[in-house]
């Protein structure tokens, strides 16, 4: 365990909250400490308030900020005062909790301050660390565990059972404080759960964290539990297919599209092929904390339906012992171990499932630890029920309103990298889709880095490339809703008694067999898709009124429409809708330079603006309005259209 603390880099020592920020993100950067939103901080300062009273505010870290990026507004202030009375309280139920620590707030913009606020509050110390650390919990998590755990750390911490987070966890932290804490008390350990520290300056706090918590990982180094296997067998061919089809089937259980993604690391086929898997993956999550994210357990294979039936049957099991009435949330699961994949990571979103994957990344090594000590044992069920229905707990996964049109939804764009197809890509994901991207330009891989983006370079015309870009895709994101079949190439104007006969097979190549063997190759995700697959795809303004010179161009956008009719009426028993656009006159793309543009609208004698609006509407059709009607094609809008050929020209008189 790394001391990241540098002196250069620390706020001056007057400034406490500056402090406290900085040893906080020092604690985030590490995800061996702290993973999305685990944790908390805090540090106690006396300030002088409006009406000139002293008072000691306590700023603990806000619901919804990390560590690893909190900054100074990430910390809610409370009053002290009200803090210790409440934590003097016998009982304090979390409706009560939430609204007393708001109330008590002396800024009533700042987020909600955490629901581990009261104990952080009865510590008497300025500045208190919490962290989630694996090394911790592995041994924490076996059975002894807190044997274990007192041999490490003797008379160093004071030792407090598993209770679960909120007032009742904060009244059993103060009165083992109260009767257990000694000169020599740095810390607090709390069965399953996780370590607190606590110090007079923010520097000696955090080093403390990463003393307790390096005493953790020298005890399991010593007894050789520390490394984790990666010996994992030769990986499996992948089966998109399979793959497929189980995302199908999550997202039906879920009641909604869900994001699935592949993580075949070597930790994780090791994980997946260990014979003791059953055994140690259905113990539970390595904090409870977790569940919101991962649920309690994993499904082992892709038994859907026996995974939901259990789930169900684990509800009604502890619904029953709950102390206020719960709905069940959906039975599908958060994290599938499948030998012949690896770790399949779920969410509703890209997201989600990196989160869940993050997680599960570290709940390996905290069971790999475990075991080798002697077992991995996580808490009770009913424990983990408890936190996983827990209001406070699912708020937090209700922030941002609702889901965006395509949340959970993958979604395909040819040539993407640029114009139209770019101005595409971007619709999508502003609709909440995951995208992918093909395009032979090597600039789609980069146009966009975000994770709910994967840009390939692939030339659409070698249907091998196209096969093995489609099974990254599959692996990334887990299927395929949406196509939007948009690349093409046009060629300079060319008579008929002039084309060379290579340059017109080049532009069907590329226009027109391209996508009869990318649709091929795509039906079988299409129909996989939970909501039913939806392709659209670019065509011409040059379907309906073709122009001379653009022979090649034509004819193939042509036979491309015809395609596409054919396919909206063989898939459409399947509830699979294929559409056509038009677009013309589109010039806010590569090709259309200045200079280009200048030339044509000279040769027509108009002026560039003139040119650029010539239709019925007089009116601008640019990338954007492609990309947001192509959108819109596969939303629910046009759910009762399929084999459709639809204009965006801004209306053009020949056409109509
Ligand atoms: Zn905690």
């Amino acid at each position: 365990m790394k001391n990241l603390y540098n002196e250069a880099d620390a706020p001056a020592a007057d400034d406490l909250l500056a402090l406290r920020v900085y040893t906080s993100r020092l604690l985030g950067a590490d995800p061996a400490l702290v993973l999305h939103g685990g944790g908390n901080t805090s540090v106690k300062i006396a300030e002088t308030n409006l009406v000139g009273e002293r008072e000691e505010i306590l700023y603990v870290k806000g619901s919804g900020w990390d560590l690893g990026t909190i900054e100074k507004k990430g910390f809610a202030p409370v009053r002290m005062e009200r803090l210790k009375k409440l934590a003097a309280l016998l009982a304090l139920s979390d409706p009560a909790m939430v609204n007393e620590l708001k109330c008590a707030m002396t800024d009533a913009s700042a987020p909600a301050p955490s629901v581990e606020a009261i104990l952080h509050a009865i510590l008497p110390y300025p500045f208190v660390d919490h962290t989630h650390a694996d090394a911790f919990v592995a041994v924490s998590n076996t059975p002894g565990g807190e044997g274990r755990v007192r041999e490490i750390y003797g008379d160093r911490v004071v030792y407090v059972p598993y209770v679960m987070p909120g007032f009742d966890l904060a009244r059993a932290a103060f009165e083992a404080y109260t009767r257990d804490a000694t000169p020599k008390t740095v810390g607090m350990a709390l069965m399953n759960h996780g370590l607190f520290s606590f110090g007079a300056t923010a520097k000696e706090s955090y080093d403390r964290m990463i003393e307790l918590v390096g005493m953790a990982e020298e005890y399991l180094k010593a007894r050789d539990a520390w490394d984790c296997p990666s010996d994992a067998p030769a990986p499996v061919s992948f089966d998109r297919g399979a793959f497929s089809a189980l995302r199908r089937g999550v997202s039906d259980a879920a009641g909604r599209p869900m994001i699935l993604s592949l993580n075949d690391g070597d930790k994780q086929r090791a994980f997946v092929n260990r014979p003791d898997l059953s055994a140690v993956a259905l113990s539970g999550p390595a904090t409870p904390d977790h569940v919101i994210r991962t649920k309690r357990l994993p499904m082992i294979g892709d038994d859907v339906a026996g995974y939901a039936a259990a789930y169900k049957a684990y509800f009604d099991a502890c619904a029953a012992q709950a102390k206020e009435p719960k709905t069940m949330l959906d039975p599908a699961p958060r994290v599938i171990l499948d030998p012949r994949f690896g770790v399949v990571s779920v969410g509703a979103n890209v997201g989600a499932a990196s989160i869940v994957d993050d997680l599960y990344d570290h709940t390996i090594d905290v069971i790999s630890r475990a075991s080798r000590l002697g077992g991995y044992r996580a808490l009770p069920k009913q424990d983990i029920f408890d936190v996983e229905y827990w209001d406070l707990e699912q708020a937090k996964l209700k922030k941002g309103g609702s889901a965006p049109l395509f949340a959970g939804e993958v979604a395909l764009v040819t040539g993407g990298a640029s114009g139209i197809g770019a101005a595409c890509v971007d619709a999508l994901l502003a609709r909440g889709a995951a995208v992918a991207c093909f395009d032979i330009d090597p600039a789609v891989s980069s146009r966009l880095i975000r994770p709910d983006y994967l840009g390939l370079t692939v030339d659409l015309t070698d249907e091998t490339k196209v096969d093995e870009a489609l099974d990254a895709v599959v692996q990334r994101f887990g299927g395929l809703d949406t196509v939007i079949a948009n690349a093409g190439i046009f060629t300079k104007s060319t008579k008929i008694e002039e084309m060379p006969a290579t340059l017109w097979r080049k532009v069907f190549a590329v226009n027109v067999d391209a996508v009869a063997s990318l649709l091929r190759l795509v039906k079988p995700l299409l129909a996989d898709a939970p909501r039913k697959g939806r392709v659209t795809i670019i065509g011409s303004k040059n379907v309906p009124a073709p122009g001379p010179g653009a022979a090649a161009y034509s004819a193939s956008k042509a036979a491309l429409t015809q395609l596409a009719r054919v396919a909206a009426l063989e898939w459409g028993a399947e509830g699979i809708r294929v559409n056509v656009l038009h677009p013309d006159a589109v010039f806010d793309t590569a090709i259309w330079t200045e200079e280009v543009l200048a030339t044509r609208a000279k040769a027509y004698g108009m002026s560039v603006e003139q040119y650029k609006t010539k239709n019925v509407l007089k009116t601008e059709v640019r990338s954007a309005d492609v990309a947001a009607l192509a959108a819109e094609t596969l939303g629910p809008l046009f759910s009762r259209t399929t084999g459709a050929a639809i204009p965006v020209d801004g209306g053009n008189d020949r056409v109509i």
